[in-house]
């Protein structure tokens, strides 16, 4: 079977055909330009695929950068909505998808409920129906599942804008999310690494104390979002997460924010409960596959 994903993201679009084992076939990239453009190209890529493998798609997923409008009842639905991104606030983004592929499933979520729904599927929370995903990269977003459902809501989580308390020795007097002086985005994602420290993060070395303030911000997030949640595991991904020596430094300080109070054989090293991504940098557009699986499934 073929199925069609794309991750939109603010900077690129991953565009991608597979199949229902998680398999890729086929990707492209394409720069998040203005709507038409980037959605043009991403149609013209499926509808290539098609040909090329003489086999129509049974469906296209679409994780996209938000926040985005989910409910179906809305005249919105399949939009993204506030987006300080210039030209696509309020962008339809299913609609000419749908356009293209009139009798196709067309599935819609956010970029990280995707990622999250394909690591359930294929990926590192195949275990688990109560988990988080979160990708600390240009921004910070978080999704999941709650007892076997994709985490919606009123309109979706936006775990990334969780207030923190800004550490008295960080060089930073505020953090850079326009909106909230203090959220978990504005100080921890890598535009504020590089912000507080005048370097992007990939220059930094592994020792360097960035990290371990990165590890603070994040910890204390997620240490809110084990007690709301309880979920079963925490999957982190994104590219701030690339540096390693994160991990272990998040499961420390998020083992030392608990202080003994969650009793669990699991929270006892978190080595596999704080984990990366089983699906790597794939998982945003496997996910997005897995959200047109899903769509396909519930035609
Ligand atoms: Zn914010």
């Amino acid at each position: 079977m073929l199925l069609g994903g794309i991750e939109g993201g603010g900077t690129k679009f991953v565009c991608a055909v597979g199949d229902e084992t998680g398999r890729i076939h086929q990707w492209v990239r394409i720069p998040t330009i203005d709507p038409a453009h980037t959605l043009d190209a991403a149609i013209t890529f499926f509808k290539k695929q098609e040909v090329l493998r003489s086999e129509p798609l049974a469906a296209i997923g679409i994780g996209m950068f938000g926040p985005v409008d989910l409910n179906p009842a809305s005249e919105h639905y399949g939009y993204i909505t506030t987006t300080p991104k210039p030209g696509w606030a309020f962008t339809d983004v299913v609609g000419p998808v749908q356009k293209a592929f009139p009798d196709l499933p067309v599935g819609f979520d956010t970029d990280v409920n995707a990622a999250a729904l394909g690591e359930q599927r294929w990926g590192a929370a195949q275990a688990w129906d109560t988990f988080i995903y979160m990708t600390v990269g240009t921004g910070i977003g978080g999704g999941g599942m709650l007892a076997g459902r994709m985490l919606h809501g009123l309109i979706h989580p936006e775990m990334g804008h969780v207030l923190l308390t800004i550490r008295a020795e960080d060089p930073l007097e505020r953090g850079i999310c326009p909106y909230h002086p203090n959220c978990l985005e504005g100080l921890a994602c890598g535009p504020a690494i590089q912000a507080r420290w005048d370097a992007p993060g990939e220059s930094l070395a592994p020792d360097h104390p960035a990290w371990d303030l990165e590890a603070h911000y994040l910890a204390l997030a997620l240490v809110d979002f084990m007690v709301t949640l309880s979920p079963q595991g925490i999957i982190l991904g994104g590219s701030v997460m690339h540096q390693g020596q994160l991990y272990p430094l998040v499961r420390q300080k998020v083992r030392a924010l608990l202080n003994g109070y969650l009793v669990h054989p699991r929270l006892e090293t978190l080595e596999d409960y704080i984990v990366a991504p089983g699906l790597g940098d794939d998982a945003g557009v496997l996910g997005s596959i897995a959200v047109g699986q899903a769509a396909l499934a519930a035609d």
